[in-house]
């Protein structure tokens, strides 16, 4: 190893091929085929900074066919779909590996589709990498591991700082998907991006247009479901690319003027957002569904608008409008039909709790809550208690003290019907049958008595259900 890596880094890299044991495995495998193989990106950083997952990305001179048989007899699963663009990918135990042929990618101008040539360099291939941090590969194939750091990456995660490794200009017109990346590794990594790359940003945004709605999905998905997507989003923003990709964020910066008082409805959405990945513990962890909605919610309302004379402002059924706008978006960026019927349903929901008041909904209205919902009911939980940004405590604790009475309601109601749906364990065709009588009062009193022993006992089942209503119905002709 070299000593340019420093103690750190050199403990860090022991400590990744500890844990990746596979990592030496699949590289024996290409050093017998006579090639080489180097681990390279995403899994060196993270290994660095002591967050190293299950993905392990691989460079290597091999063409992919090569690769493929290679992987063929190391791998329990292997898939070759990026194989147009050098890349092969295989599973062994839980860990996922890729392996991509060395590569100088260039794109043609206002071209969606990268055009690969192969490389036979690691250094090329590193040179066409977005950031510094990921330009860093660990060869693996010439006896002691050898650390390739050309653009000292190294220097730059110790600085916490996203650099190219070659012109940010030259690079984003290489790959304009390349600025929303750099948003999304602010977001995951709380990195800084350096004022290069920021100018880049903002004089190339409108480059993104060029790139397909799916890449920029996968890189929107990634910044939102980071530790800290204020800072991707803000980003975004800032730079002039969410004017393009997602429109209805800027747009929440509405002026405010001193006549017709309002909160900003562009911070607001940041906080709520803030808010409900607090609460996403209700949901079993971070969730994608309810950290769009958070952010979406009120979309609807520069739309809707209107200055009340004298002063104020309303946004009338802007969460009618805002469930449309979603679904739009949401369209545009090619997600699912499912989570794009999930985050507007709850756009379209948030406002509901509203009319709750200080818990004037009759039951049936509490019911109407629960189905509308439907399986969305947690994240709706979530939602309307995360949009609530008010500094007054005592506000908000009253908010919140409501909105839990609201919660209380629904489950005492649940509870309720799922006593309701109780049923004896004879019909009352039976009984008739069994006790031989006609429709008459001993029928609804033998339903009684089965329902009581039902609700007492739990499940008779039909045959202890028939000995119990005999001996009933023999006591109460002695009596
Ligand atoms: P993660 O997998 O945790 O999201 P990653 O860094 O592995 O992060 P990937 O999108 O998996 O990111 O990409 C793997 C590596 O490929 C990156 O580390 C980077 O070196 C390179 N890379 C990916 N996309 C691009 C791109 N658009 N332009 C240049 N290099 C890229
Ligand atoms: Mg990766």
């Amino acid at each position: 190893m070299t000593s340019a890596l420093g103690a750190a880094g050199e403990l860090a890299i022991r400590s990744l091929i500890e844990r990746a044991p596979l990592a030496s495995s699949l590289a024996e495998a290409f050093k017998k085929a006579g090639y080489r193989l180097a681990l390279v990106g995403g899994p060196v950083r993270d290994a660095i900074l002591g967050r190293l997952g299950n993905d392990l990305d691989f460079t290597t001179d091999a063409r992919p066919e090569a690769t493929k048989k290679i992987l063929k007899n190391w791998a329990e699963n292997v898939w070759d779909t990026g194989i147009a663009f050098g890349t092969v990918a295989a599973k062994r135990g839980d860990t996922t590996v890729e392996v991509t042929t060395y590569r100088t990618e260039v794109y043609e101008i206002d071209s969606r589709k990268p055009e690969v040539e192969f490389g036979d360099h690691i250094e090329g291939d590193l040179s066409r990498r977005d950031f510094t941090v990921n330009a860093m590969a660990l060869e693996l194939t010439q006896g002691t591991p050898i650390f390739i750091d050309p653009f000292n990456g190294l220097h730059d995660l110790a600085n916490k700082i996203l650099r190219t490794p070659t012109s940010a200009t030259n690079s984003f017109s290489d790959d304009p998907l390349r600025m929303m990346r750099a948003a999304r590794f602010a977001s995951q990594l709380n990195f800084e991006v350096a004022p290069d790359v920021v100018e880049a940003m903002k004089s190339m945004a409108s480059r993104i247009s060029i790139i397909s709605a799916e890449r920029v999905r996968d890189e929107l998905v990634k910044l939102l479901m980071s530790q800290n997507p204020r800072v991707g989003i803000t980003m975004l923003v800032d730079v002039g690319l969410a004017e393009i990709v997602l429109p209805e964020i800027p747009k929440l910066q509405l002026e405010i003027d001193e006549h017709h008082h309002h909160k900003d409805v562009y911070e607001h959405s940041l906080t709520v957002l803030e808010q409900a990945i607090a609460l996403e513990g209700r949901l079993g962890g971070p969730n994608l569904i309810i950290r769009l909605a958070a952010l979406l919610h009120d979309i609807g309302k520069p739309k809707t608008r209107s200055l009340i004379a004298g002063g104020g402002v309303s946004f009338h059924h802007h969460e009618v409008v805002g469930g449309r706008l979603t679904k739009e978006r949401l369209k545009a960026l090619r997600f699912s039909s499912e989570t794009i019927e999930e985050v507007s349903t709850l756009v379209s929901l948030h406002l509901r709790f509203h009319g709750y008041g200080e818990g004037e909904w009759t039951d049936s209205a509490v019911r109407r809550y629960v189905r509308d919902a439907g399986s969305l009911l947690e994240h709706l939980h979530v939602l309307t208690r995360a949009d609530c940004t008010t500094r007054n405590k005592r506000k908000a604790d009253a908010l919140a003290a409501t909105y839990q009475s609201l919660e209380d309601r629904i489950k005492v109601l649940m509870e309720q019907e799922e006593l309701s749906k109780i049923r004896p364990d004879l019909d009352g065709g039976q009984v008739m049958r069994l006790l031989n009588v006609k429709p008459s009062s001993a029928v609804g009193d033998a339903l009684d008595f089965l329902l009581e022993l039902r609700l007492e006992n739990g499940p008779l089942g039909a045959e202890r259900a028939e000995e119990e209503l005999m001996k009933w119905w023999a006591t109460r002709a002695k009596n």
